[in-house]
């Protein structure tokens, strides 16, 4: 029935997230900030579905993790005793003559500015330095003065928030390890680098999971949560053909970890890192105990005492919806006209259905529809649109991944019954109008799998 038209580029992406409103470049009417994107009505749906599904599966659905919301600005010292002061650094060359900057160790990454040449290096001209360290933490200051005494930092990731509210959370919610706590929230890195869209941003949303456990498990764990999270991208129908797992080689991982695994995605820019998983060992704990005086172990009832190791899965919701707009991204010709589709599994997608009458100027259609409107926006994200051709209506739901489309049509008037028209088949199918709700409910529950080529 349908041809499709390969590959997925991230321009096509963009371009897409421009148009139908998802992602715009941030304050655009100034020239836009590198690396630094706003988003709009659908990016902000599909962002606020991705959060609740990994809320869900980390926090809602398990007796053993609870959540946590911490300041972006934390006491300075913490970010020494992590070792995010003299250690959360890139290595950064600099060219001489184009004046542009790059990370010594993605120099394939880099654009050198001068043509023909790509790669910073390539062009007689270049003349780069020698690397230098960087740290990737925004400055700020806290307070009317501005000096060495109120430095600050918005925080590089979630989990030093963890980390420093251990005893509270140990105390308070009474809990003894296998345990864990979670949390969401924007993390800013001054990234060189930045650039590949959604991929490396200088402000982005993390979502990160500390796991404490007795140190005997840490390995058990670490395997258990590089599975599972694993099978929570394919849950939501990432085709396993994009998505692997890449265990980091002793020299790439950081100082604390002692095993690393990424999940990693067939992006357009190659296979890259959508989620870490690191087994932290007792860096963590250990750090604050040393430099905050507070002793951040687990006692037991008969007074055993240990410090626990952490297992981290660690991950942005902007790599997240990077990940599904390029898995779901598909265009195909069907009846001799090319239709562009995001399928996105129907739980990801930013709007669940779409309400159409057929004829946007009849008035019983249109009572119908808002009737109907009204019944499902109290539980779903809906959307009523009665302008321009049905065809045209279909394209613009599909463009934003909307999996189901009811339409009220002549017979409605007569029978009671809409037709429902499947985003990924095409195929149409009539209900009775009274049973939409409860049809819709069941198929947002139900599984669902790509229809693109594995
Ligand atoms: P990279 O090597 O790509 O810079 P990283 O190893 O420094 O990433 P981590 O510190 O492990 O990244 O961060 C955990 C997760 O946070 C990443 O897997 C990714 O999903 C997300 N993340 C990190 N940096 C960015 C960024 N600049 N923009 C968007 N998401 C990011």
């Amino acid at each position: 029935m349908a041809e499709t038209t390969e590959p997925v580029t991230m321009d096509k992406i963009v371009s897409l997230c421009r148009r139908r409103g998802f992602v715009f470049p941030s304050s655009e009417i100034y020239g836009g900030i590198g690396s630094t994107y706003d988003y709009g009505h659908y990016g902000v749906l599909a962002k606020n579905n991705i959060r609740s599904l990994w809320f869900q599966a980390m926090v809602q659905e398990r007796d053993d993790i609870v959540a946590l919301d911490s300041a972006v600005i934390l006491n300075p010292r913490v970010w020494e005793a992590s070792g995010h002061v003299s250690g959360f650094t890139d290595p950064l060359i600099d060219c001489r003559t184009c004046k542009l900057r790059f990370r010594a160790d993605k120099l394939e990454d880099g654009r050198c500015g001068r043509k023909p040449s790509k790669r910073p290096g390539e062009f007689s001209e270049c003349d780069l330095t020698e690397p230098r360290q960087f740290n990737l933490m925004f400055e700020t200051h806290v307070g009317a003065l501005e000096d060495a005494s109120s430095l600050a930092y918005l925080r590089p990731e979630t989990a030093q928030g963890i980390f420093v509210n251990f005893k509270n959370v140990l105390q308070l919610a009474r809990r003894r390890p296998p345990f864990g706590i979670a949390q969401v929230g924007k993390s800013f890195r001054n990234e060189i680098t930045p650039g590949n869209f959604l991929f490396r941003m200088r402000e982005f949303e993390q979502m990160e999971m500390e796991y404490f456990v007795p140190p005997a498990e840490a390995e058990q764990w670490f395997h258990y949560w590089v599975d599972a999270r694993y099978r929570w991208y394919t849950d939501l129908g990432v085709r396993e053909s994009h998505l692997r797992r890449r265990e980091h080689e002793a020299s790439e991982r950081s100082h604390y970890s002692s095993a690393t695994t990424d999940l990693e995605y067939l992006y357009p820019i190659g296979w890259s890192e959508l989620e870490g998983i690191a087994n932290r060992g007792e860096y963590d704990l250990t750090q604050h105990t040393q430099h905050s005086g507070a002793r951040l172990e687990y006692v037991g009832e008969g007074g055993e005492r240990y410090t626990p190791h952490v297992i981290e899965p660690a991950v942005s919701i902007d790599r997240i919806l990077l990940a599904f707009l390029v898995d779901g991204y598909d265009e195909e010709i069907v009846a001799e006209r090319e239709r562009t589709v995001l399928r996105l599994h129907p739980r990801v997608a930013p709007v669940k259905a779409a309400i159409l009458p057929l004829i946007g100027k009849n008035a019983e259609m249109v009572e119908k529809a808002r009737a109907l409107q009204q019944e499902l926006r109290r539980r779903h994200v809906v959307e009523y649109d009665d302008g321009g051709a049905i065809g045209r209506r279909y394209r613009r739901q599909d463009e934003i991944g909307t999996p189901f489309a009811f339409t009220i049509d002549e017979q409605t008037l007569e029978d009671e019954t809409v037709t429902v028209r499947d985003r990924d088949s095409l195929a149409q199918e009539r209900l009775p109008i009274g049973g939409v709700r409860a049809w819709l409910d069941d198929a947002l529950e139900r599984d669902w799998k790509s229809p693109k080529s594995e």
